[in-house]
């Protein structure tokens, strides 16, 4: 797909949405789904055949950085202390001896992702101590995908070569911009020199993937100065992408208060970066995935992509079947058979639940039959852009035109700009409606059609 962007959609789309990694999404989720619906959920997967035929995925969140980044939006603790770090493996400890007995020691990995937060904020031989928990209490399979976030400032080539050692095939480094006038506006700098030195070692030592994190409407940023990041990125040419639109709510996230508003590029000229961006990206040969996500055309997500096996979880677009995954530490959300849940959010309150013997959920959600069916119909227009109807009548024991007919309703202004496509067996996006796939997918999100709080989520671009 290589198709000219029209700005029009591209600013008719700019409004709040959610990134559909769950679906409901987690401002849904409520208290009196906890640890005994957790505990359950659990078990239920113990005795199922999910445990022998769909590997279990694991998220490790870890929050600590050692400085404030002003656009951050994470759940993080900016520290010097490190014991916090410390104490916090052995909250990680408890928090898995709490699991194994509901889940059992025959549980099955493939796909790990430790995320920030800064994973590597924690020592080598600290990473080391978690990595070896994680393999002892799971049998990871050998050809899994096993990530970490990484921030280059906190990295060099000696502890690359131990990441590797430690059993980690994929890097995720964040970059954001390459400007030195924004790195300091954002106060996080780091230069080209040093990330590409570090791609290249990454290169050598055989990590599979790596994938950079940009951001795009950050302060002092212009199309030019935004356009030689992009150049510099496609000389780097990661496997994967991730481009990210800033969105300032100073109110609900403390760091951003750092910020000149007066510094920030305006609307129309963040839509002109992003559509120069998604254009030059694609004339250099990346796929474009969907919502922030390009992958070149040889890297695994743009092949299932083509092939229709792309899916989505809490990390973005994955070309691993949905199956369970375990969140662990601090906030993290995972999801259980039909079940979500999420850790709690503060460190305190994490540890002292795990002190007191209780596993740390403080919330959740057990989704219903009609949660289900929307939750198929978004999944696949995210993930394959493409809806069969029959497919979710057989699933869901419904008549899709008579239960969805609002929905289809309303698809028809996205219908008249060329964006999806209807007949009377499925709903199909079209290569222009995979710039706004997020506001069609809004349109069978029954929580956002019934209430338009939207102010609470992410812009859409
Ligand atoms: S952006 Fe990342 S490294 Fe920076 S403060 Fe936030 S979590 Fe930490």
């Amino acid at each position: 797909m290589n198709t000219h962007i029209p700005i029009e959609i591209l600013q008719q789309f700019d409004v709040p949405g959610p990134r559909y990694t769950s679906y409901p999404t987690a401002d849904r989720f409520v208290e009196a789904h906890g640890e005994a619906q957790f505990i359950q959920s659990l078990q239920e997967r113990k005795a199922s055949a999910r445990t022998r035929t769909s590997p279990l995925s694991l998220y490790v969140h870890v929050p600590f950085c050692a400085s404030l980044c002003y656009y951050c939006a994470c759940n993080k603790i900016i520290t010097g202390n490190y014991q916090k770090a410390v104490d916090y493996l052995d909250d990680l400890a408890r928090e898995i001896d709490l699991l194994l007995p509901h889940l059992g020691q025959t549980q099955t990995v493939s796909q790990v992702h430790l995320g920030g937060g800064t994973p590597t904020y924690f020592t080598d031989e600290d990473l080391h101590r978690l990595m070896n928990l994680l393999q002892t209490s799971f049998h990871w399979q050998s050809a899994g995908e096993y990530a970490i976030e990484v921030d280059p400032r906190t990295v060099n080539d000696d502890r690359l070569h131990q990441l590797w050692a430690m059993g980690f095939n994929r890097l995720s480094l964040g970059i954001q911009d390459f400007d030195p006038k924004v790195q300091q506006a954002v106060h996080r700098v780091q230069t080209l020199g040093s990330v590409s030195g570090l791609m290249q070692t990454a290169r050598q030592i055989g990590f599979a993937s790596i994938n950079l994190d940009l951001i795009y409407g950050l302060p002092l940023q212009t199309l030019d100065s935004w356009h030689n990041t992009i150049e510099a990125v496609l000389q780097l040419r990661p496997e994967r992408l991730a481009l990210y639109g800033y969105a300032h709510l100073p109110v609900r996230f403390k760091p951003q208060r750092h910020i000149d508003v007066h510094a920030l590029p305006q609307a129309s000229q963040k839509t002109a970066m992003l559509s120069m961006a998604l254009e030059r990206l694609q004339e250099a040969g990346y796929v474009y995935i969907g919502m922030d996500h390009f992958a070149l055309p040889q890297d695994s997500l743009s092949i299932a992509k083509r092939q229709g096996r792309l899916h989505r979880n809490f990390q973005g677009y994955s070309t691993r079947p949905d199956g369970d995954l375990l969140g662990l530490g601090v906030s993290s959300i995972g999801s259980m058979g039909a079940s979500y849940v999420q850790n709690a959010k503060s460190l305190d309150e994490y540890s002292d639940l795990l002190h007191q013997g209780k596993l740390p959920v403080v919330k959740g959600v057990a989704l219903n039959r009609d949660d289900l069916a929307r939750r198929s119909i978004i999944m696949a227009l995210m993930c394959q852009g493409r809806v069969e109807m029959a497919g979710i009548e057989e699933s869901h024991l419904l008549n899709f035109t008579h239960y969805f007919a609002r929905e289809l309703t309303k698809l028809q202004d996205f219908v008249e700009q060329g964006l999806v496509k209807v007949d009377s067996h499925s709903v199909e996006i079209t290569p222009l409606g995979w710039y706004v796939v997020r506001a069609i997918a809004m349109v069978f999100d029954k929580h956002v059609q019934a209430d338009g709080q939207r102010a609470h989520f992410s812009q859409i671009l």
